[in-house]
């Protein structure tokens, strides 16, 4: 009997086809272009050029190879799967492409071959009840898979250099530049047709450079093992302005979709420091966003379930500002990450952690409204890698399931990290008055706001503590002063 076999667009690595078992005589592979896929959020122009164009090429590659491929337009996905009586395909994780499928009466399905730990296996790994600790599970997975072993000892002796890898930016301080690809014509025909397509979303397209096929990820990812991992470690967690890729590999895009497989890529990744190109702390601190944060961040999804989306611990309740879609804002730390979300679809993890989140959450903004933005405006974007991300680790909306504190700080860890702080009209020392750093203020009007809840925080009781201690004249100054912010951005 013919099969039909269909594949998501952020499921293009060869695995898919051969874990499928199919016959290239009697079976066809299945694409769906639906636009309900495409305007779930506003997604980004460019991220949706690079599904497009990847989806685009895939098919030019399987049709060369003698596959039967079939693109099937439709309004919604599920119209497009109900022309088939009989169709199998491997489970999505986000749990909206789990309903569209789950609908289908006669739908085969297998396990996605992309991810290392399977769903049964995360949901043993995080015990709801219990608090959660990713270092044991990284251990674990290191001896498992045995990356970076020395039999059952860690090369180095320990499990993370996360401690040797983060320094501020210094002055003179450059990198490598990442390796980008011109459009061919098929991707260019797909950015013309986005951009009439898609012309009320977000973002610059001329810019897009990002791999697009497997052979360009793979191009892309040796380029990086090769000149810029070995500068990764030590300031992975700086943010400089001018530079938006610093030494990060940029491969998040093309993970996502599929065009690379996580395990192709630790592997790589031990081989160049094994081959002494990269030190061990770089090579361990990339290796652990991929075989532990990445990994963990689909179970903290998996093991959550739908309802981790609504999460609001804090009940914040006020709208995204409209600077996070112009970077109209006279704050330059914000200004400058948005600029670079709106030119490239992409900041790195601390400018999204950092900046982005930290505003947001001082600002006491809406967890699910800055979960949309960060699923509409990031090239490799997927609710899944977001949800935990952004909800858990960003902005403690989860209640501390993620995170044993919420990720906020005051101007002052941004001035050490960044060099923003150089070209902004406010002043990162003062705490109040006109020229004052906005983040100052906020951050105290965030600790007296949540005082009742923080001061049952161990980590964050201090803080509570201080602003206890703090003077009445002081601390009333502070409140008013971040008051007066947020309503000029209500
Ligand atoms: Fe950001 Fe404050 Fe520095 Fe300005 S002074 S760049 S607002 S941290």
């Amino acid at each position: 009997m013919k099969r039909s076999l269909l594949l998501f667009s952020h499921q293009l690595h060869p695995l898919y086809i051969e874990r499928a078992n199919l016959d290239k005589k009697t079976d066809e592979i299945i694409f769906i272009d639906s636009q309900d896929q495409w305007t779930r959020y506003q997604f980004h122009l460019q991220r949706l050029v690079l599904h497009f164009s990847a989806v685009s090429h895939r098919i030019e590659e399987l049709k060369k190879d003698g596959w039967q491929v079939r693109l099937i337009e439709t309004q919604t996905f599920e119209e497009a799967l109900l022309k088939f009586k009989v169709i199998t395909c491997f489970t999505p994780t986000n749990f909206y492409e789990q309903d569209w499928i789950q609908k289908h009466p006669n739908i085969q399905r297998l396990v996605d071959p992309l991810f290392l730990i399977s769903p049964e296996e995360w949901m043993q790994l995080l015990p709801i009840q219990k608090t959660w600790k990713l270092d044991p599970i990284y251990q674990q997975f290191r001896k498992r898979f045995s990356i970076l072993m020395n039999g059952d000892k860690p090369i180095g002796d320990r499990y993370s250099f996360d401690a040797e890898n983060r320094q501020g930016p210094t002055k003179d301080l450059s990198f490598q530049q990442p390796i980008w690809f011109k459009p061919d014509s098929l991707t260019k025909s797909i950015m013309q047709m986005i951009s009439k397509r898609f012309a009320n979303h977000p973002g610059k397209l001329d810019s897009f450079a990002y791999p697009v096929t497997r052979i360009q990820a793979l191009e892309a990812l040796h380029h990086f093992l090769k000149t810029r991992l070995a500068t990764f470690g030590t300031h992975q967690d700086a943010m400089m302005q001018n530079d938006p890729w610093m030494s990060h590999s940029l491969i998040s895009s093309s993970l996502n979709i599929g065009l690379l497989s996580p395990m192709e890529v630790i592997e790589a990744a031990e081989k160049t420091y094994q081959k002494g190109i990269a030190p061990l702390a770089a090579t361990e601190g990339f290796i652990r966003q991929i075989l532990g944060w990445r990994e963990y961040i689909r179970g903290v999804y998996l093991v959550m379930g739908p309802d981790y989306l609504k999460v609001n611990h804090f009940q914040h309740q006020m709208p995204l500002p409209n600077f996070y879609y112009d970077a109209k804002t006279d704050m330059h730390c914000l200004k400058s990450t948005i600029q670079e979300t709106i030119d490239h679809g992409y900041n790195h993890h601390i400018q999204r952690l950092m900046v982005l989140s930290n505003y947001a959450n001082l600002a006491e903004v809406s967890p699910q409204a800055v979960n949309r933005w960060f699923n509409e405006m990031y090239i490799d974007s997927s609710e899944w890698v977001v949800a935990a991300n952004v909800l858990g680790m960003g902005l403690h909306a989860d209640g501390g399931k993620m995170a044993t504190k919420p990720y906020i700080s005051s101007g002052a860890y941004l001035h050490k990290m960044s060099n923003y702080c150089e070209s902004c009209p406010y002043q990162v020392k003062l705490k109040t008055g006109e020229k004052a750093c906005p983040f100052n203020s906020l951050y105290w009007h965030y600790i007296d706001e949540k005082s009742s809840k923080l001061s049952r925080n161990p980590r964050m009781s201090m803080m509570v503590n201080v602003l206890e201690k703090m003077p009445k004249t002081e601390k009333d100054l502070l409140i008013k002063q971040a008051k007066r912010h947020l309503d000029s951005k209500r």
